[in-house]
């Protein structure tokens, strides 16, 4: 960390972790300076940042500023490597330096990575919760909590950091080192982001690149994609199976959760729906128990976690019928598993960002659902995967509080009434919380259905 003493460090983008990162390097002694797209003149973010002697300069991405004797570029996720300030950067052959790399070098105890298309956010909480539970000191750090430049200087020898990273995150990364490392699946999300499928995985690989045979790879070992990637990873194996035995790593066989020799808990027992929580929780099972985590405090855990806002979330019983929040169902997999969750019969509504891809692929889910309302900019998309399914029941609306009403007046007693909208939210909403909470305010105030 003595690394940035003294440095020129330009940070780009100033969301979350912007903010984090600046924040970090200036406390490092780093000379510090801000860009940020959006204008932030007199805001309360530019204010502290010019306070500490770091220079704002925001309301575009001059190029200019790349030529003023930065040795270091801080990057955030998000931020394209094809926009041009980067491509400035990267044509002076500046260091790109992402935060996770950073939080990296400033974690005073060790890193447990969880990463995955989905299912990132749930299973470093149910890591976290196992460690504390077990009285091992942990932090989680990323959409949950705060973000991991944030959490690491705070993090000590002995102590674990449980953080989730995207493949955004992992793209920039060089020495990034956890000590365990969970790769849960990979599907074709972000592809407007990485341009091609093989970046993508190029770029979840990378969370087992600098791995030794000291450290843990832990992976879903029903996935070939994703053991073809963590199979070369240079550290310990350990896969997790909801098909049964893998001694090496946990396992669901027999009704029971397995831990390498250690039964755990009998599978009925375990309060989150569906079987993509199954991998969620093995994953979570092997990271935890590899971690120093306690079988009893494990089962605790595993009989009583309520699940994490907007994922696959109780809302409640409304009229008789029951209500799931899924808003963080960004992509075609997690509205997959989220119909593939319920026995009982599905009224759908999703709908969101066009990202130009087609829904042929939630053609089998749609097959199982009862009914489904389709709203925001990929309606269309979706309705013609409604129509390939043979579905009798779909109906347009304009706006998600539309979409609750026309759905509900679909539903009968005992129904799920399911929000798992496979797309992005920023055609309509800031975020997918926002997205989430409108959904429940919306069912909240509806009349029951004659
Ligand atoms: P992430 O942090 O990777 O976005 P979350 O835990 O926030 O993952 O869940 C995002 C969405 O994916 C939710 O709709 C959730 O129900 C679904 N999901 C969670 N775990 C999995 C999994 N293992 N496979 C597929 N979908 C999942």
């Amino acid at each position: 960390t003595q690394w940035f003493k003294g440095k020129k460090v330009l940070v780009i983008g100033l969301a979350k972790s912007g903010m984090a990162a600046a924040r970090l390097l200036n406390e490092l002694e780093a000379s510090v300076t801000v860009n940020e797209a959006k204008d932030m003149s007199g805001t309360k973010e530019a204010k502290e940042l010019e306070e500490k002697g770091i220079d704002v300069v925001s309301g575009s991405h001059p190029l200019h500023i790349m030529d003023e004797g930065i040795e270091y570029v801080v990057k955030n996720p998000g931020i394209r490597y094809d926009t041009p300030i980067i491509r400035r950067a990267l044509e002076k052959g500046l260091p790109i330096v992402t935060e996770i790399e950073l939080a990296g070098m400033v974690c005073g105890g060790s890193i447990a990575a969880v990463t995955g298309s989905n299912g990132k956010t749930t299973t470093t909480t149910l890591i976290h919760e196992m460690l504390l539970k077990s009285s091992v000191s942990s932090y989680a750090a990323g959409n949950i909590g705060r973000v991991a430049c944030e959490t690491a200087p705070l993090v000590q020898p002995g102590e674990v950091m449980v953080t989730e990273v995207s493949s955004f995150q992992l793209k920039g990364t060089a020495e990034f080192h956890p000590r365990t490392a969970v790769l849960l699946n990979i599907v074709d999300a972000h592809l407007d982001y990485h341009g091609t499928r093989d970046d993508y995985q190029q770029s979840k690989a990378k969370i087992f690149a600098n791995l030794t045979a000291s450290d843990a790879t832990v992976y879903n070992a029903e996935d070939p994609v994703v053991s073809a990637i963590a199979e070369q990873s240079n550290a310990d194996l350990v896969p997790f199976s909801v098909n049964g035995w893998t001694t090496k790593g946990a396992f669901i066989q027999n009704g029971w959760y397995w831990f390498r020799d250690t039964p755990i808990l009998s599978a009925d027992e375990a309060s989150l729906p569906g079987r993509h929580n199954q991998e969620n929780m093995l994953a979570a099972i092997a990271c935890a128990m590899l971690n120093g985590a306690e079988p009893d405090a494990v089962r605790t855990v595993l009989r009583h976690f309520q699940g994490v806002e907007h994922r696959l979330q109780f809302v409640g019983r409304v009229h008789k019928r029951d209500v799931y929040n899924d808003s963080k169902s960004t992509n075609i997999l997690s509205a997959q598993k989220a119909v593939a969750a319920f026995e009982a019969p599905v009224v759908l509504l999703a709908g969101g960002l066009d990202r130009g891809n087609s829904f042929d692929a939630l053609i089998p889910s749609l097959q199982k659902t009862k009914a489904a309302v389709f709203y925001g900019e990929s309606r269309e998309k979706l309705a013609e995967a409604a129509k390939k399914a043979g579905m009798e029941s779909w109906h347009f609306a304009d706006t998600l509080e539309e979409a609750v009403e026309k759905g509900f007046l679909l539903t009968d007693e005992k129904d799920v009434f399911l929000l798992s909208p496979a797309c992005a939210s920023w055609d309509q909403f800031q975020t997918f919380e926002e997205r989430g909470d409108t959904f429940i305010q919306a069912v909240q105030s509806l009349d029951a259905p004659r």
